[in-house]
């Protein structure tokens, strides 16, 4: 696992389908690459959330961007990756304010608002 400071080219086409996604507090995933241009070093417990997703596509590129395109398709697969991920990180929290932070971004504009904030609340603590 790798990560860098400026986000891949990736990112200025993902962008037309998440318009958050070039924001610098924003985290993304491709390959065995966590990328992340924020200030601050990376929580533990985000770090997790990330790693989950470079498991997810293999820590391949080239299934990283199969992942990316279903990603971007498939509401249902956004949903059910994140949520796998959120879950995780979640545990490795051990706070359960993280929960409410968590769930307001599953269920926010960042995902195309892929749930209600009262289903990612109950799906995350499942
Ligand atoms: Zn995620």
């Amino acid at each position: 696992m790798k990560i860098k400071n400026k986000k891949p080219w990736l990112a200025y086409i993902l962008v037309l389908r998440f318009p958050l996604i070039l924001k610098k507090s924003t985290l993304m995933v491709w390959g065995d690459t966590i990328y992340y241009e924020g200030e601050e070093k990376v929580i533990g417990h985000l770090l997790e959330h990330e790693k989950t997703h470079i498991k997810q596509s293999r820590g391949s590129k080239w299934i990283g961007l199969i992942w990316w395109l279903r990603y971007c398709c498939s509401k249902r697969f956004r949903l059910k990756q994140e949520l796998e991920a959120y879950r995780v990180q979640y545990k490795a929290s051990g706070d359960p304010r993280v929960l409410m932070k968590i769930a307001q971004d599953l269920s926010g504009q960042l995902y195309g608002n892929v749930c209600s904030y009262e289903e990612a609340v109950k799906m995350i603590k499942d």
